[in-house]
């Protein structure tokens, strides 16, 4: 009992209290995945590039889209804002690309040996409206395929939270569905939806790790839309190269 235990803590070491590395899968050791906590203060205007530096992230280089929960997804190789959109990919290896979550998946993707990356912000309407299929064609105009890469589903919204009312249940296939009688309510696992999407599309399962963490359960750990309402915080997800001379490379290999 005590040395399972014992391993089931042991990837929390990793961890810094101001956020997660969710990379440890990637079989490309350059690509860096990282997703921040509740813990890290985003009240300033320029939060998502303090949080870039502290990863050893050069913050010039950050891919930004402004998100509608549209299924817009840009292949793009130069830094900055990108209107209207909800999923980036590049292959300059100095951009870091980065979103931002309460709830809706933050999905990363990481080429397994080149270093080509991606992030997408995922509710439910993305999900419904195709954004990983949209992703894929996107992938394909640029020469890639889906099956080179890897993929983690941070932590989200998950089937213990995620209720939905008859206004658009119908937008699911049952198998997503988990009724509680007791309760009288319906839920949706949007992170099995999205694994069955990436399987369909050609990625193999073992590909694809989801983070379990529901972002509505834990109160200490996550911001949530749901919970908080109009005025919940963001957690920051962002995927890239760190350069080679950054000071935080030390302390974010050695937490
Ligand atoms: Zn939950």
């Amino acid at each position: 009992m005590a040395l399972f235990m014992m391993a089931k803590q042991l990837p929390k070491s990793n961890d810094n209290p101001l956020w997660m590395r969710l990379d440890s899968d990637f079989s490309n050791p350059n690509i860096k995945a990282r997703f921040s906590l509740k813990s890290f203060p985003i009240n300033l205007d320029n939060s998502r590039m303090i949080f870039a530096r502290k990863l050893g992230f050069n913050h010039q280089k950050l891919i930004i889209p402004i998100q509608t929960h549209s299924i817009n997804v840009t292949f793009c190789n130069k830094p900055g804002l990108k209107q209207k959109c909800d999923g980036v990919f590049t292959s300059n290896a100095q951009n870091v690309c980065s979103i931002q979550v309460a709830d809706c998946m933050p999905v990363f993707f990481a080429h397994y040996k080149e270093n080509v990356f991606g992030l997408l912000h995922v509710g439910w309407r993305g999900l419904v409206n195709g954004i990983l299929q949209k992703s894929e064609k996107v992938l394909n105009r640029n020469k890639y395929d889906l099956s080179d890469f890897e993929v983690i589903i941070g932590p989200s919204i998950q089937k213990c939270c995620f209720e939905i009312k008859d206004d658009i249940i119908e937008k699911f296939h049952s198998k997503f569905i988990l009724h509680k009688i007791k309760l009288g309510k319906d839920f949706v696992d949007l992170q099995n939806y999205a694994l069955n999407n990436l399987v369909e599309l050609g990625m193999s399962k073992v590909n694809i790790k989801t983070s379990k963490e529901c972002t509505f359960c834990n109160t200490e750990k996550y911001h949530s839309y749901r919970r908080d309402g109009e005025n919940a915080g963001r957690m920051f997800g962002m995927i890239g190269i760190e350069e080679p001379n950054s000071k935080s490379r030390k302390k974010i290999f050695n937490p």
